[in-house]
């Protein structure tokens, strides 16, 4: 639980129960800890000490109430990291990431204050929209990131408009950059340039297909205009939310090119080169990933062999370890953590 700035403790809490008929009581097999869960880490964001955290799980379904159809006790389940009503106008227009009803798991008060997937159980409201069945053959590791960052990479990689041949940077080799690497492979591109400055994280960058930039040691957008005749690659997704990686994103494409952002920007307001945009006649997206409707294909693709998402995971701990979780993870000795209850 969140114990205050840059303070995760592990400790006893009550066991939920479910109290509404469209929520489901999960037994949480596996948990992650994930980027956003660093801006509550670090302060940034209005919650209370005390709250469950926690966003990533996939679980056993215990309870459900009356009203559930999809899921029954003993159902292998992998739920978005935001709940979504599918019956508000913007869930009927496919917008579920901004459904009037969401709510987001472990983010405190401010965000709906939903209990957190870092704990042995979670309540899940609106269980039957929020929750994906884990196809049997599927591990609990290589379910989990359906729920956040492998739908928010596959996402990047949609609205960056990769076609057949073209070459893509991927600003940010953390856990969402290498998703976005991996689903980016999906659309046929020749080349993925992937800009970081963690070694290690490069490493696995390249182990799915990508061209190590280390940003530390080359300037990267001239790197990607040396490497593409001097035009710069054809899209580019932004995986990082600081001020200088959309900078590089919008820098490193060519005249006519997409940038697709997805890393949680960390300012509210800044530069913004409108007059570069309008002169290269680029097409700039951004967003956080409407995950319900990718968590059911993507689940294919991981039953088919077609991509292998576990294969980012560098460090499994016991929840009792999740102090030291954390710190690690802030200070990139780690790429992911995975934690068993
Ligand atoms: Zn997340
Ligand atoms: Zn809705």
């Amino acid at each position: 639980m969140y114990g205050g700035e840059r303070e995760v403790h592990v400790t006893d809490v009550p066991k939920p129960s479910i109290t509404g008929s469209g929520e489901a009581l999960v037994k949480v097999t596996l948990g992650a800890i994930c980027g956003s869960d660093l801006h509550i880490y670090h302060g940034n964001i209005p919650i209370s000490p005390g709250k469950v955290l926690g966003h990533e799980f996939v679980g056993v379904v215990e309870d459900v109430g009356a009203e559930v159809k999809r899921f029954k006790p003993g159902d292998r389940v992998v739920s978005s990291f935001f709940t979504s009503c599918g019956l508000c106008a913007l869930c009927r227009k496919g917008w579920f990431n901004q459904c009037v009803n969401k709510a987001t798991f472990g983010f405190g008060e401010y965000y709906g204050d939903l209990g957190g997937g870092q704990s042995e159980y979670v309540v899940v409201p609106l269980a039957d929209h929020s929750m994906e069945p884990i196809p049997s053959g599927i591990s609990d590791e290589q379910a989990i990131f359906v729920g956040d960052i492998l739908s928010t990479g596959y996402f990047g990689a949609e609205r960056a408009e990769i076609k057949p041949g073209d070459a893509v940077a991927v600003i940010g080799a953390g856990p969402v950059g290498l998703m976005a690497t991996m689903c980016a492979q999906l659309f046929g591109p020749a080349r993925i340039f992937v800009v970081d400055m963690v070694d290690s994280r490069l490493e696995v960058a390249q182990e799915l297909g990508g061209i190590p930039i280390n940003a530390k040691e080359v300037h990267p957008v001239s790197t990607i205009q040396e490497q593409t005749g001097g035009l710069g690659a054809d899209s580019s997704i932004e995986c990082v939310g600081v001020e200088a990686a959309v900078d590089t994103a919008i820098r490193s494409v060519r005249g006519g090119g997409t940038i697709s952002m997805v890393g949680v920007p960390s300012v509210v307001t800044g530069e913004f080169p409108y007059l570069d945009i309008w002169l290269k006649s680029l097409t700039f997206r951004a967003g956080w990933c409407n995950v319900q409707a990718y968590m059911r294909p993507l689940l294919d693709l991981i039953a088919a062999g077609r991509i292998r998402p576990d294969v980012i995971i560098s460090h499994r701990m016991k929840l009792d370890q999740a102090a030291e979780a954390y710190r690690m993870f802030d200070a990139r000795e780690a790429t992911k953590i995975v934690l068993t209850p």
